[in-house]
């Protein structure tokens, strides 16, 4: 064990998927995918701090829709797992101060529960090696691993099973962030309503190859062409009004848009960082989402900022 700190920050980033290919629902309910995932510039900040017993702040836009109760808060589900591990107290107080947004398919509850896992891990002096951190962010849910370990990544099984993928330079990116959420559970129902529907069936979810290769040579136009989200079409049935969304910021120049993840953040390619201010102008502009936000990807994974006694 190293020597324990007293008040620890991690800062923890959002993601988006730049390609979400979605299979045929599992036995276990889960649904197999090739998940393209890259970490951008929004990030929730996670502090941990000795206390008698496990409790959870939270403040920032959104923060009154997350729970607080230590059995449904995913920061506080990380802390109570990772005590387990080592047979000790989850005596920690957390807070979350949240930017990313709330169910909004920026995976804003995994980047916390990966910023309590590394918080908590330091705090304590528990030193435990990352293959076993992984290894409790897939118990805590499949969009944990890769909010630890950031940058971009191809998930396959339910998203959970990683391998880091290159990438070359910036991409530059415009966030939509919407009014409410999206329920995730929801949208994966929808998807699967529709291919019912339709006699959708869908094939096995593979990564494309081009896009892995626009990633690696960081062509904007080339990963603009390969953009895809399976749960888009489900996203937008549920929440119609992420349309006009979409046509404003194709609209306002940006090479391509889509869906986040189950959404309702919507997601936009910019050419440079100008072209990315200029869209996220428009969008502000337009009315027709809450705020948008310029940023880059890829962004390094959950990082300690400050640790003292
Ligand atoms: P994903 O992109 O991984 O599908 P999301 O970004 O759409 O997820 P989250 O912000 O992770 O959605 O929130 C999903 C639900 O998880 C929320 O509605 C909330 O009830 C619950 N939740 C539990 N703990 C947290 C937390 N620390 N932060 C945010 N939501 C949390």
């Amino acid at each position: 064990m190293g020597s324990p700190a007293q008040v620890v920050t991690v800062r923890v980033p959002a993601k988006v998927n730049v390609q979400l290919a979605v299979g045929p629902p599992r036995a276990d309910g889960f649904h197999d995918l090739a998940n393209v995932f890259l970490a951008v510039g929004i990030h929730d900040h996670v502090t941990a701090a000795p206390a008698d017993a496990l409790a959870v702040t939270c403040a920032g836009p959104g923060s009154d829709d997350v729970p607080l109760d230590p059995e449904a808060n995913l920061a506080a589900r990380a802390a109570t797992l990772l005590a387990a591990l080592h047979g000790i107290e989850p005596a920690v107080r957390l807070h979350i101060d949240k930017d990313i947004p709330v169910a909004g398919g920026m995976a804003g509850g995994s980047a916390d529960a990966a910023g309590a896992l590394l918080a908590c891990d330091t705090l304590w002096g528990t030193a435990t090696p990352r293959p076993e951190l992984l290894k409790l962010c897939a118990e805590l849910g499949s969009d944990v691993p890769f909010s630890l370990v950031g940058g971009a990544a191809l998930g396959r099984g339910r998203g959970e099973l990683l391998t880091g993928l290159p990438v070359s330079g910036a991409f530059h990116w415009v966030f939509a962030l919407a009014e409410g959420g999206l329920s995730t559970p929801a949208v994966y129902r929808e998807c699967d309503r529709l291919r019912d529907a339709e006699g959708v069936h869908p094939p096995r979810p593979e990564p494309t190859p081009a896009l892995l290769d626009a990633l690696r040579d960081g062509d904007a136009h080339a990963l603009a062409a390969t953009l895809a989200n399976d749960l888009e079409t489900a996203a937008l049935s549920l929440r119609p009004s992420l349309a006009a969304t979409l046509a404003a910021g194709a609209e306002a120049g940006a090479l391509a848009g889509l869906v986040s993840g189950s959404g309702p953040t919507c997601a936009f390619l910019a050419e440079d960082a100008d072209a990315a201010a200029r869209v996220a102008a428009a969008l502000r502009a337009g009315g027709t989402c809450r705020d948008a936000r310029a940023t880059t990807g890829p962004a390094a994974g959950a990082t300690t900022i400050e640790s003292h006694a």
